[in-house]
């Protein structure tokens, strides 16, 4: 009863599946591109197929494609998706456009099992992994977007809902589709895999030597804070995490970028930033500095200006590298994961759009 999924296959999957419904293995090429290049939706939409093949598809396949929930456009370029998967889940992708181009921001779960207290992904909890062609679908979906008003995908970033590494399997997937170039066919140096600190996965990813990028959301300079805000913490504490980012740097060449988040009263004195600089002292990285995004039902606060001047200009003194982020889409509920609660009803401020759930949710 269940059809292949045409997004999950490499070319010669794809050949081998088509070979046992009596088809050519240029076919494979053809519906590739058609699928990567020509942003085709149906296979009825694939023209130069034989009308029986596209039939005999249909019977057999699907193309793994979402359809579109809900979306919203920030004043700020900010757009954000909410697509349906097929079990009746969704799932979020955020298209983040800056001065030097744009880039996607992939989810990996759906809900996430780590319970970091400030993080609206985490709130509904955990309720499963996303396959490799569901992360796949939005990059493809997102792009088709971007290709409609003529411009181009810079990079992607897997910072959407969910923990990429503990859905380790279906990012290795997920990555070979995006260097693939008969797929995806974007520059591993162009993707950035953001980690709450799982130990095991950063080891396995430094292993495959693949040139990612590596971002580690820190958000504590001390393991009595981080457990405290970060449960992963108690499990692989500072010390661990720290030696797993420089065995990362060292096997693959390439720097770590920790993410802290600014939270009011919390982790932004000038003691923290020192203790951050102690911590990061003589690694090569990059420290990005994030002012909270504020989620509605936790008490966490953004940190404000003088504060945020203050932490970086100390972490500079002590010569490490800092950019101070800026918050996109924080018009459109823009803390990952907050879209989709809106549909789940789990955000108490979100009952006006809310409403649009029955509708939005039947075009599937
Ligand atoms: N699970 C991974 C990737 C998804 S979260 C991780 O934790 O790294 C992506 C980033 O968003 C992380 O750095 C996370 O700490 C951050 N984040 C979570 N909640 C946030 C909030 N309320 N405001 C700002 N950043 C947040
Ligand atoms: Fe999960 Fe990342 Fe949110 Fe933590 S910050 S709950 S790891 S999505």
């Amino acid at each position: 009863m269940d059809k292949t999924v045409v997004l999950a296959l490499a070319r010669a999957e794809l050949a081998e599946f088509l070979d046992r419904l009596g088809e050519a293995p240029y076919r494979a090429d053809q519906i590739l591109d058609w699928l990567y290049r020509k942003n085709a939706v149906t296979f009825q939409q694939m023209t130069n197929l034989p009308l029986q093949l596209r039939r005999k598809l249909e019977d057999e396949a699907v193309t793994g494609l979402l359809a579109e929930i809900d979306r919203q456009v920030s004043e700020d370029g900010t757009v954000k998706f909410l697509f349906a998967l097929p079990d009746g889940h969704s799932v979020e992708t955020v298209l983040l456009s800056y001065r030097s181009g744009s880039s996607a921001c992939i989810s990996t779960q759906v809900g996430c099992r780590m319970g970091c207290r400030f993080c609206a992904s985490g709130l509904p909890g955990f309720i499963r992994n996303l396959a490799d062609w569901e992360m796949t679908a939005q990059v493809l979906q997102v792009r088709k977007w971007l290709m409609a008003e003529k411009r181009a995908l810079g990079g992607l970033v897997l910072m959407g809902t969910g923990e990429p590494l503990d859905n380790l399997e279906a990012l290795k997937g997920f990555l070979g589709a995006v260097k693939d170039p008969s797929r995806l066919g974007i520059s591993l140096r162009n993707v950035t895999v953001s980690t709450s600190g799982l130990v095991p996965g950063i080891l396995e990813l430094a292993r495959l030597r693949w040139p990612i990028t590596l971002s580690v959301s820190l958000h504590a300079p001390h393991d009595e804070l981080r457990d405290r805000i970060m449960p992963v913490n108690r499990k692989y504490p500072l010390a661990v995490l720290m030696d797993a980012c420089r065995r990362f740097a060292e096997i693959t060449g390439r720097r770590v970028t920790f993410e802290y988040i600014l939270i009011e009263g919390l982790n932004d004195g000038a003691k923290e930033a020192r203790e951050l600089a102690a911590l990061l002292e003589g690694m090569r990285c990059h420290v990005n500095l994030i002012p909270l995004n504020l989620v509605p039902g936790l008490s966490f606060r953004p940190s404000g200006d003088l504060a945020v001047g203050r932490f970086a200009g100390i972490l500079k003194e002590r010569k490490i590298k800092v950019t101070v982020r800026r918050r996109l889409g924080a018009d459109i509920a823009a803390a990952c994961g907050q879209l989709r609660n809106l549909y789940q009803g789990s955000d108490p401020d979100g009952c006006r759009r809310y409403e649009r759930q029955g509708t939005s949710k039947g075009k599937k």
